[in-house]
């Protein structure tokens, strides 16, 4: 079985000593190995109380967040690139103080809808930056995970295939593919293939219904990404996301455009999403070997 975690989010919009506290209990009681902390403001996180949480509970944490747009590392404006290298900086000590040894998500650019497409400016920014923070995060044994998400959510990395160039401009190992069943159903062609293409850079998972609320009550195909996920020999985390209007902050509900009111009660999303996807692993298992 691989190591299965959860978004924060499922219980709590911020992380506030009760708000860490809920959330950290939620996911041990639920049976995750490791939680998923958003870190969107490294200033306010007090890093002993979360790390001393987490041992208490016995599971680990991933780090993520979604830069904001005045830190976003693909600006061609120095000062906005400064501010993003800085916050991410920060974010990768926080990382490594909670006892955490991975940071993802939106940190190449903003999380933002765009206007217009990404020029060379921007992505060469972006590589900098990325490259920068990952011989950083090699000292204290991180890895950077690249999520593509989709186009309303960002302009440089949309797909595995987008991911897949970047890392090779950033040309460093400690930098992985992240992919989402949310922002694939968008931009994929295919869910096994854009897996398969991934191969072993393929670091982090994360799985979502297409509407973000319970698994399997949308339209993904969970029973065929996971069979993908397992005939490519993946075997790193899965991380489950689910967010609802119910639950959270004004500022992170606004950044994932969670206007509705899918479901509301935490423990029982977070039990019933673990059952699916030991469900679905084991059945991919027996399906594939
Ligand atoms: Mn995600």
């Amino acid at each position: 079985m691989p190591k299965f975690g959860i978004h924060a989010m499922v219980w709590v919009g911020d992380w506030s000593a009760a708000s860490a506290e809920r959330a950290i209990a939620g996911a041990a009681a639920a049976g995750y190995d490791f939680i998923e902390i958003p870190l969107l403001d490294p200033d306010r996180i007090d890093i002993a109380h979360t790390r001393s949480l987490l041992g208490e509970h016995g599971i680990g944490a991933r780090v993520s967040l979604g830069l904001a747009p005045d830190c976003d590392v693909s600006s061609t404006d120095r000062a906005t690139v400064e501010r993003g290298r800085a916050l991410l900086m920060k974010a990768l000590s926080a990382t490594t103080g909670v006892g955490g040894d991975f940071l993802g998500g939106v940190i190449y650019s903003a999380l933002k809808k765009y206007t217009a497409p990404a020029g060379k400016g921007n992505y060469d920014s972006a590589v900098g930056v990325i490259r920068e923070l990952a011989q950083e995060a090699r000292k204290g044994g991180v890895t950077l995970g690249m999520e593509a998400v989709n186009r309303y959510e960002t302009n440089l990395l949309n797909t595995g295939a987008d991911t897949l160039r970047f890392l090779d401009a950033v040309g460093e190992d400690n930098v992985v593919v992240h992919l989402d069943t949310f922002h694939m159903n968008i931009e994929e062609a295919d869910f096994a293939a854009s897996i398969r293409q991934c191969g072993d850079r393929l670091g982090y998972f994360h799985v979502n219904e297409n509407h973000r609320g319970y698994l399997g009550t949308g339209v993904l195909p969970h029973a065929a990404i996971f069979r993908a996920l397992v005939a490519a020999g993946y075997e790193g985390p899965i991380g489950f996301e689910a967010f609802s209007s119910a639950v959270g902050s004004e500022m992170l509900s606004g950044m994932v455009a969670s206007w509705r009111d899918l479901w509301s009660d935490s423990d029982a999303i977070a039990g019933h999403a673990l059952g699916f996807m030991r469900r679905e692993y084991e059945s991919a298992w027996d399906a594939v070997s």
